[in-house]
């Protein structure tokens, strides 16, 4: 009789790791945890929780990962900024998380406060970039480090190279794997990683993927974040507005190709940004042969 699963994801060489946000109402914490135990079974490498923009989820976010830590087999990754805190705050958030079993922070400066666009002025107390914020962390204990790239360049950015050289200052400091913005055409993500390889960042430099729930949602956040909407991209959602039905499937299309294109051209590591939901990115992973396995239960 075969009909336990087991947490173990079957022998895939993929390596997968899944982004969450803190609920905001008991509904959508109800959501998230179901999430959460869906995606479980797939035995991620970790999964990250996000600090909300200005560090206006600092508890939630910590109530979050502090969860996982204790009550599952998954290895949470905390997010964290530089944003509206002193050192001395931020350096407590971190000996906090080491203290709760936290291994993994994923270090980012955030945006200014004043919105994406706008100048970023540091905590006059505070750590000034995600480089200082990296060396920070690692003084305090050996955490795993992951950041952020850019593979169409951060909206702040003059160049792609001032990108991979922000990168590889981040690497200098002591991270270890960069997650990147989404992006919707693959050529950018691969030009972009052998561009880094050939200035010397040799990282894991994980794709970080995108499913489209809601087209004029993400096309509004990829227009603030400087990542692309390619016009074909665009054109499959072209009235699919009062479509959910039609929207999703094309969605799933959509990932679906891009996942296994990018398969494809070796990439063995994915980022999903879950939106914490599990059924497009647990359909992939089925996909990408990531399945929990069925154990032989006691004849
Ligand atoms: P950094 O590494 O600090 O810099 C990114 C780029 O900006 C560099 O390439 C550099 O060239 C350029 N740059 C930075 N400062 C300057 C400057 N002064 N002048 C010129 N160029 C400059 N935000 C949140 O608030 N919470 C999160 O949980 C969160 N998670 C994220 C996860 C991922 C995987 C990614 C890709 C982004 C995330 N962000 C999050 C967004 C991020 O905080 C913003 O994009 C922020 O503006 C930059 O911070 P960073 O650490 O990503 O970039």
């Amino acid at each position: 009789m075969f009909n336990a699963l087991h947490p173990t994801a079957s022998g895939s060489r993929f390596r997968i790791s899944y982004e969450f946000f803190p609920p905001k109402t008991p509904e959508m914490e109800t959501q998230l945890w179901e999430t959460v135990k869906r995606l479980e079974a797939l035995q991620p490498h970790f999964v990250s929780v996000t600090y909300g923009a200005g560090g206006s989820t600092r508890e939630r976010t910590h109530h979050i990962v502090a969860r996982i830590a204790g009550e599952t087999d998954m290895k949470p990754a905390a997010h964290l900024t530089c944003v509206a805190a002193s050192r001395q705050e931020i350096d407590a958030i971190v000996q906090d998380y080491w203290d709760v079993g936290v291994r993994h922070i994923v270090a980012l400066r955030g945006d200014p406060p004043g919105g994406v666009g706008t100048r970023f002025m540091p905590n006059p107390l505070g750590y000034p970039s995600s480089t200082h914020l990296v060396r920070g962390i690692k003084s305090i204990a050996d955490f795993e480090v992951s950041v952020s790239a850019y593979p169409e360049g951060h909206p702040e950015s003059r160049s792609i190279d001032q990108d991979i050289d922000a990168l590889k200052a981040k690497v200098d400091a002591g991270a270890t794997r960069a997650i990147t913005q989404f992006f919707f055409d693959n050529d950018i993500y691969l030009k972009f990683r052998d561009r880094a390889r050939a200035s010397g960042v040799t990282i894991p430099i994980v794709p970080g993927i995108m499913p489209i729930r809601n087209f004029r949602q993400v096309a509004g956040f990829a227009a603030r974040a400087g990542a692309s909407v390619p016009r074909w991209v665009a054109e499959r959602f072209e009235g699919l507005e009062n479509d959910p039905e039609t929207h999703a499937l094309v969605a799933a299309t959509t990932v679906v190709e891009q996942v296994m294109g990018l398969a494809r051209a070796g990439v063995e590591e994915f980022h999903f940004y879950t939106n914490n939901r599990a059924d497009m990115v647990f359909a992939i992973c089925h996909l990408l042969g990531v399945r929990p396995v069925r154990e032989k239960a006691d004849a």
